[in-house]
């Protein structure tokens, strides 16, 4: 979605967990916990994916998308499915969206993204994209790595 702003990557954390899960370090309990919301969100809500769980590989991660904002008021925290974050953008100022991916088969879960929508962010898009326009630069803007932020549904 080009509205997207703040896109926050958690892939390096992934690739540690991982790691660590490969060497022993943590057990397949410890990061194969997804809860039954969880996984109901993934069988109602999921985006499916061809990426094979990096756990079991018996199944292919669906990923799940989480929207937080006070304008979503009582459906803050909720699960959406994809094609309905394009709308929710139009008619909000500002939301932020946290993708999850999960597999159905062991549980695993892990925090892959987060990013705001919003019309705010397609407003602030257009600048950049002029200011980008001016100074020639091109592609999307990531931040990587920084926020510490954990995943709610873990723990
Ligand atoms: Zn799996």
């Amino acid at each position: 979605m080009r509205t997207q702003r703040q896109v926050v990557d958690y892939s390096l954390q992934k690739r540690v967990l991982l790691r660590d899960l490969h060497n022993g370090k943590i057990g397949t309990l410890e990061v194969c916990d997804a809860s039954p919301y969880l996984k109901n969100a993934a069988r109602f809500h999921g985006e499916p994916t061809d990426d094979r769980c990096p756990v079991c590989r018996r199944d292919n991660l669906t990923l799940v998308h989480y929207i937080y904002g006070d304008e979503l008021k009582q459906s803050a925290g909720q699960a959406r499915k994809l094609a309905e974050l394009p709308v929710l953008a139009t008619a909000l100022r500002e939301f932020q969206v946290f993708v999850v991916e999960v597999c159905q088969s062991c549980a695993w879960n892990h925090l892959t993204e987060q990013y705001l929508l919003g019309r705010d962010a397609l407003q602030s898009d257009e600048l950049t994209r002029s200011a980008a326009f001016a100074a020639s630069a091109s592609g999307r803007h990531h931040e990587t790595g920084s926020s510490s932020r954990h995943w709610e549904g873990r723990q």
